[in-house]
């Protein structure tokens, strides 16, 4: 009822300038096949070698015994958009833990929902999966959505190595993932992780929470790119730390995500009508586009989840002198909720030179995006594809080759694995001294300042 009152209070503003047509886009759903994410032997594995290395660092004092009387910690999310993504969020949740120990088809998650799944050969889903929407490659193979340490703990597993672009049952195959315990003895997994993207920390060190752990990937059992989170207690019980009608706990998170969680992920701007029927595991063809030519095609698009029946997204495009060029409006019929989607339009009329703004509004979230008309269209993309860095690891200085335009229209940052921006450069350079960075993993960013697009780099300094 709340929602529908709140479409209704924004009727209003829904003045049409022009005629819209309909939208084009649709649903894209993700592991529809239901995979299990983990075997019960490989879970049975994974908690031998960590009984292994607890043992271990107990016995060299670098573990500090678990005390169970200690609080459960509280999570802070453990995905997080990287600080070179332009999206506006880069997850949804897919799946969460099943309560129903029956099988197949006998599901109940937290809320007494169906949003988790089982098998017939009796895997109960033990994780909540959070998987990367919009362009799940395109945000793997750029590194744009990290995995995070959901509280303070200590590395007492991680696994590294494995193929990370699977598409299908591969029980075969481990997962890379990292393992942290927290200071009551519960611990943590963050499974399916990008291969060579974990951090440098090792077995015995400590994590903050927050602090980058990986990259989203889709190693081990998996149909696509995305992060299983699983939570063991202090006693070694599998954990769902969402609270519901259906898992009476007080709920793990700082900040618990409603089950239910309308959203915008992403608006963007294409050259070609944006798709998502990429065989796995290539990258999509994402089409991004920042810079067009007077009166050539424009694709505007939204990227949602967990879309409800009858909400609205509302749309504004500015021209660069200010006015409203278009003001428009889209019911959307019905609720995706297990599914993510997306809306363009194509418009081929925008003739003004200079910077474009697109402002889309939904449930009361409003994302903006700028983008370029202009008289003339450089080739910076395709130049941007040439970009080599060597040596990688690197020891004091990175050299950089195969740029060949115009340094000052493109710019550098260095980020930290939390994130941070250690380094920035106003103007592209082909060697950086990197003598005082300590030691570890870093990203290195190029963008090209016109168009907005940009290419990032792993960076690992010796
Ligand atoms: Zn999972």
């Amino acid at each position: 009822m709340k929602r529908l009152l709140l479409v209704l209070s924004l009727l209003p503003f829904t003045c049409f300038s022009q005629t819209i047509g309909e939208a084009n886009g649709g649903e894209v759903l993700f592991n529809p096949n239901n995979l299990a994410c983990i075997t019960e032997e490989a879970k049975a594995n994974i908690n031998t070698e960590v009984e292994v290395n607890v043992a271990k660092l107990i016995k060299q004092g670098k573990l500090s015994i678990k005390k169970a009387s200690l609080a459960a910690p509280t999570f802070i999310w453990p995905v997080k958009k990287a600080a070179t993504s332009n999206f506006n969020d880069v997850w949804a949740i897919s799946n969460y833990v099943d309560h129903d120990a029956t099988f197949p088809d006998k599901v109940q998650d937290y809320n007494c929902g169906t949003n988790t799944y089982d098998t017939s050969s009796g895997y109960n889903h033990s994780g909540t999966d959070i998987f990367t929407w919009p362009f799940s490659w395109y945000q793997m193979e750029n590194n744009l959505a990290e995995v995070v340490a959901a509280a303070p703990g200590e590395i007492v597993y991680k696994n590294d190595g494995q193929f990370d672009k699977s598409c299908a049952s591969n029980s075969n195959a481990s997962w890379n993932a990292i393992y942290v315990q927290h200071s009551d003895g519960s611990r943590t997994w963050y499974g399916h992780l990008k291969n060579g993207s974990l951090t440098t920390k090792g077995v015995g060190d400590t994590v903050t929470a927050g602090e980058f752990l990986g990259i989203i990937g889709s190693s081990g059992n998996s149909t696509g790119p995305h992060l299983h989170f699983e939570v063991y207690d202090s006693n070694s019980n599998l954990v769902d730390p969402f609270s519901g009608t259906c898992n009476n706990i007080t709920s793990w998170w700082q900040d618990q995500p409603d089950y239910y969680d309308p959203n915008i992920n992403a608006v963007l701007t294409h050259s070609a009508a944006p798709n998502f029927d990429n065989p796995c595991p290539q990258v999509e063809n994402t089409n991004l586009a920042n810079k067009f030519l007077p009166n050539t095609d424009v694709y505007m698009a939204v990227y949602l989840k967990d879309q409800l029946v009858n909400t609205k997204t509302f749309w504004r495009l500015y021209a660069p002198s200010g006015s409203i060029q278009n003001n428009w409006s889209r019911l959307l019929p019905y609720s995706f909720t297990s599914s993510n989607t997306y809306w363009y339009w194509r418009f081929n009329d925008l003739s003004e030179l200079g910077t474009w703004r697109l402002e889309v509004t939904y449930e009361g979230q409003k994302v903006t995006h700028e983008f370029e008309v202009a008289a003339t269209l450089g080739v910076e993309d395709q130049k941007l594809a040439q970009i080599s860095v060597a040596p990688n690891p690197f020891e004091d200085e990175l050299k950089i080759s195969g740029f060949t335009f115009d340094q000052a229209d493109y710019n550098m940052a260095i980020f930290n694995q939390l994130g941070q921006k250690v380094i920035e450069k106003e103007v592209f350079s082909d060697r950086l001294n990197l003598q005082f960075l300590s030691k570890g993993l870093y990203f290195l960013n190029i963008g090209d300042k016109t168009t907005g697009s940009s290419k990032s780099f792993k960076i690992v300094k010796k």
